[in-house]
């Protein structure tokens, strides 16, 4: 055979003139070896697969004839191939990206034996394959295949053809399968050069993705977010969520993203076990289909047109909780890469699920306790509201009562009547409080401000104890820290709370010393200190809760509901005050209140 090489003056100049001038010698090897070293240079400094691919169109034509080049590539499985077209006449075959299963022609058989063919019109192996058969209809006569090896590994194979039969030699298989072993070889450093690209950006989208979806607890918007941002940021043609149903038999659809949106209604259920989705449900792994066609799992709509769909299990404690599916109209549109990604993406997408559904768990468990909590507060007010007439009347009663002499004939009279008498007032004080509370806390109480002499309810608060403690008291105010701004009868409150507090835990004789003095140009600080049982130093700060007592056994004795100082709190902090306790067990305690002075 004779090697005809194409006479119009395209490639570079150098190839050029080396080949025409060796076009007259024949076809001698060596120059075109030569050949090849050049254009395999030019292949090594390509930095894309465009670049390879601009190179093997403009320049294989310099070590061999023919009419038709192209390149099967296998994927990463070496499932399949696909088609690049790197001549005129292959690109009008329409065969350019086309998917083929490795079973499938003769591409697919040089990279599945990584063996050469050439055949002839006549001769070789009888392929019937669309890609011959459409390169025939083109006229082609005679195929050269050759494998594109890297050591070991077959990344794809080269054809090329020619109008003319019986064109392509055994010298022209070895040239085509150097030129093949360079092409390859650099479609592998350019393709994991790529990889490692893509990589990295799938990263950064990774981590933009998952930045989004901590952004809300909502689980609805959260679905819908992460439905939009999957599709976006990895450009899919279309991206839905499946969550099942708490009965385990159903997926229905939450969030949908993409070309397909308008078809499926929101809502649309489907039973596991069927179709894709169905699958992964029952089976916990994910579904990769290149061909749906092909996939007996596969349950065909009339209106979807998807060639390809990936679906991910989306697992919450082990636990499958719903299905992450990527659909696109073309063959092959996945791999591994985009399993991986969306894997790792299900995963993030699983744990804020969760955090969702606890979110909004803990929402409706609080909204629920809110509203008996009002409810408990409404029923509070009406019951300590009504029991104040009541008592009122039993205390004025037991009063008269007691000074009346006939209760002296009475064995134990005036001792049981002093017992009712002084029950009631206990009850008639817890009444009180807890009126206040329910108001304080559903923000009904109101103020009234005016200048308030603090000497004088100091006065008010001991008058109230002093003949029943027999406890010494001793109180100085000091005349430029005498009025403040406030409510009278609540600061008059805090301070019956906070004397008959000292009162209560102090022993009988013990002193009580009250002071109002200066704390600073425009707050004055009131003290009301006591030698009584003290308080252990970790129960101080928990005192102003509601109910809150101390535990000890000294202290439990006396009576008290662990109110009164909730109230004081409250009171003082709406006057812009502070309140605190500075205590010492067994030597006695001492409550401070600061507040602002009047403006005189
Ligand atoms: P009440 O609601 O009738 O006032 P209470 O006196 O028990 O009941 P608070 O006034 O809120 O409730 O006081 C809370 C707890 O703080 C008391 O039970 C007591 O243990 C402790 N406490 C308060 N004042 C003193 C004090 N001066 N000395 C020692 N302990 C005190
Ligand atoms: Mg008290």
């Amino acid at each position: 055979m004779t090697n005809n090489r194409p006479d119009e003056a395209a490639g570079s100049g150098s190839v050029k003139a080396r080949t025409q001038g060796l076009a007259a010698e024949g076809a001698a090897i060596l120059p075109r070896l030569g050949s090849l070293f050049e254009i395999a240079l030019q292949i090594e400094r390509a930095g894309s697969r465009d670049e390879i691919f601009e190179v093997v169109r403009s320049e294989a034509k310099w070590l061999l004839k023919y009419d038709v080049c192209l390149l099967g590539i296998a994927n990463r499985s070496a499932s399949h191939y696909v088609i690049t077209t790197l001549s005129p006449v292959a690109d009008s075959a329409d065969l350019n990206h086309k998917h083929f299963s490795m079973d499938e022609g003769m591409l697919g058989w040089v990279i599945k034996n990584q063996a050469s063919i050439i055949e002839g019109a006549g001769s070789g192996p009888a392929f019937s394959h669309v890609i011959e058969g459409k390169l025939k209809e083109f006229g082609v006569a005679s195929f050269l295949i050759v494998p594109m090896k890297t050591g070991t590994e077959v990344v794809g194979s080269l054809l090329f053809g020619s109008t003319m039969s019986d064109v392509y030699t055994e010298e022209d298989a070895a040239v085509a399968q150097l030129f093949a072993h360079h092409v390859g070889t650099s479609l592998k450093h350019v393709s994991v050069f790529e990889d490692a690209r893509k990589r990295i950006t799938q990263i950064e989208l990774i981590n933009e993705v998952s930045g989004e979806l901590t952004g809300t607890l909502n689980l609805e918007e959260l679905l819908h977010l992460a439905a939009a941002t999957i599709q976006k940021n990895f450009n899919y043609f279309d991206v839905t969520i499946f969550l099942l149903s708490e009965n385990g038999e159903h997926l229905s659809l939450e969030a949908h993203a993409g070309s397909f949106v308008d078809f499926l209604p929101h809502g649309y259920r489907q039973k596991v076990g069927d179709g894709f989705i169905g699958w992964v449900v029952k089976h916990g792994e994910r579904v990769l289909a290149n061909d749906v066609s092909q996939d007996p799992r596969y349950l065909a709509y009339e209106y979807h047109s998807t060639k390809s769909e990936l679906s991910l299990p989306i697992t919450v404690d082990g636990e499958v909780i719903g299905v992450l599916n990527v659909e696109d109209t073309k063959l092959h549109a996945f791999d591994d890469t985009d399993a991986v990604v969306l894997g790792s993406l299900c995963d993030q997408l699983g744990s804020a699920i969760k955090n969702a559904r606890l979110y909004d768990e803990i929402n409706r468990a609080y909204m629920k306790m809110t509203e008996l909590d009002k409810l408990k507060s409404e029923f509070l007010g009406i019951v300590s509201h009504d029991f104040r007439s009541p008592l009122s009347s039993i205390m004025l009663a037991g009063r008269s009562l007691l000074k009346n002499e006939a209760l002296q004939n009475v064995p134990r009279g005036k001792e049981y009547m002093q017992l009712i008498v002084d029950q009631a007032v206990r009850l008639n004080q817890l009444a009180e409080d807890t009126l206040s509370i329910t108001k304080m806390e559903s923000g009904q109480l109101t103020y009234y401000f005016k200048i308030v002499n603090i000497e004088r309810l100091i006065q008010d608060a001991v008058s109230m104890v002093k003949f029943s403690s027999r406890h010494l008291f001793e109180y100085t105010v000091d005349p430029n820290a005498m009025f403040i701004k406030g409510d009278q009868a609540k600061l008059r409150q805090v301070l019956q709370n906070l004397v008959s507090n000292a009162v209560k835990y102090s022993p009988k004789g013990g002193k009580i010393t009250i002071t109002v003095t200066n704390d600073s140009a425009e707050q004055i600080m009131i003290s009301v200190a006591d030698q009584g049982i003290g308080i252990p130093q970790e129960k101080v700060s928990k005192l102003f809760q509601k109910f809150s007592r101390v535990d000890t056994a000294e202290a439990k004795e006396i009576k008290g509901a662990g109110l009164g100082l909730w109230i004081c709190r409250e009171i003082v902090e709406a006057h812009g005050g502070k309140i605190w306790i500075e205590s010492e067990l067994g030597a006695g305690t001492t409550m401070k209140v600061v507040m602002k002075k009047a403006q005189q």
